[in-house]
């Protein structure tokens, strides 16, 4: 498990997610579900990549 990327967030990543359980409830579903595919398609390929950049960059303009 890894620390959710929030900052000033102290939990850790839920799952096979990218964030703690209540962050990631705030991330829109089309994304979390572009995240999921690339991440059992094509694991470690740019595109999954791309996938976890996107994630990440909503959080941190959105989140607090
Ligand atoms: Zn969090």
């Amino acid at each position: 498990m890894k620390p959710c990327p929030v900052k000033h967030c102290n939990q850790f990543t839920h799952g096979d997610t990218l964030a703690c359980q209540s962050h990631w409830a705030m991330v829109p579903k089309e994304i979390r579900e572009e995240f999921h595919r690339a991440c059992r398609r094509a694991p470690g390929t740019p595109s999954h990549v791309a996938a976890v950049k996107t994630v990440e960059e909503y959080l941190s303009r959105r989140a607090c």
